[in-house]
């Protein structure tokens, strides 16, 4: 399988403002983010992603880091400086007539940290920080069989890979949500373009590796996963090592992970198995 295209983009960041939010379905709500620094925003891969510096939930002063000019990220060496990981989509470019403008939809879940609370409250003109993408990892091109499996964090970047894959391309997408409720996140085209199957938590666990077991996958099958770190260990292990897949094959990312705070998700989600 060919490797998916990289892209580098210098490392920016950008001070933007909330204009608005709204629900969007499936229980995210998405902030629009507008400002004149988003000027050479690029996000161009479907699981692009940026960092979200948002303002010391005890005293509202957004410490705002820097780049350097060895292009590093800088963060202040006072105050608290809280980030957190989210999808861009809807880049829309500056115009003569508006600012460049980018939404995040965030799931506001049960178990809230700080850019959960944010987003709940997040109102017009409020300024975050926007720092990323670094780079983007392309869609793979010329792939018969593409597999998205993803609980709602991901589903910002389900939109983008639906988007963004060849029209040929056959999309399989195993999709989680707490209930029914999630499948309003996606629209008519969007439920559309791929084979979806959808799974409910309130149903009970290990509903996705039993489905992935389900699938027929072969060599000619991509699998990108992201959603609950530990859910996609027997995922990941069912791809190695039952199936053989290749690392050019897959990517299985933990999105988040259930009692951890800000998961690194560089971090390999199998310490069985490291990339
Ligand atoms: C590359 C990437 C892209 C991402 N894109 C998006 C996106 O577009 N939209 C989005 O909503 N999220 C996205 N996420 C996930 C998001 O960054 C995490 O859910 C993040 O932890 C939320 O921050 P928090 O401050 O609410 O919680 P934290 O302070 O990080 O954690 C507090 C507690 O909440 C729990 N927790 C975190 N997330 C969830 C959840 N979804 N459900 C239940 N409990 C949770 C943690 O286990 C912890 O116990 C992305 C993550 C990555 C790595």
């Amino acid at each position: 399988m060919q490797p998916r295209g990289v892209l580098h983009h210098p490392l920016a960041a950008r001070r933007v403002t909330v204009v608005g939010t709204r629900q969007v379905g499936g229980g995210l709500l998405r902030v629009t983010l507008r400002g004149p620094e988003l000027d050479g925003f690029s996000a161009l891969g479907p699981t692009d992603h940026i960092k979200l510096f948002l303002p010391d939930p005890a005293t509202g002063v957004l410490h705002a880091p820097w780049i350097t000019d060895d292009g590093g990220l800088q963060r202040p060496d006072h105050g608290v400086s809280i980030s957190r990981d989210y999808t861009p989509l809807n880049h829309v470019p500056a115009t003569a007539n508006g600012e460049a403008s980018i939404d995040i939809d965030c799931v506001l879940h049960k178990n809230p940290g700080p850019a959960t609370r944010w987003a709940a409250q997040a109102a017009p003109g409020q300024e975050v920080v926007v720092v990323g993408p670094r780079g983007s990892v392309l869609a793979p091109t010329a792939t018969p069989h593409v597999v998205l499996i993803a609980d709602e964090t991901a589903l910002p970047a389900v939109s983008r890979w639906l988007e963004l894959l060849d029209p040929e391309t056959r999309i399989t997408a195993i999709l989680q949500g707490e209930d029914e409720s999630v499948e309003d996140y996606l629209t008519p085209n969007q439920h559309a373009r791929a084979a979806i199957e959808w799974l409910y938590r309130e149903d009970g666990p290990g509903q996705v590796y039993e489905a992935v077991r389900s699938l027929t996958l072969d060599d000619s099958t991509y699998v990108w996963a992201a959603g609950e770190a530990t859910e996609l260990i027997p995922v990941r292990r069912h791809l190695r090592r039952e199936l053989g897949f290749e690392l050019d094959q897959m990517s299985v990312q933990g999105y988040w992970k259930r009692g951890v705070v800000n998961l690194d998700h560089h971090a390999p989600i199998d310490e069985s198995d490291p990339e």
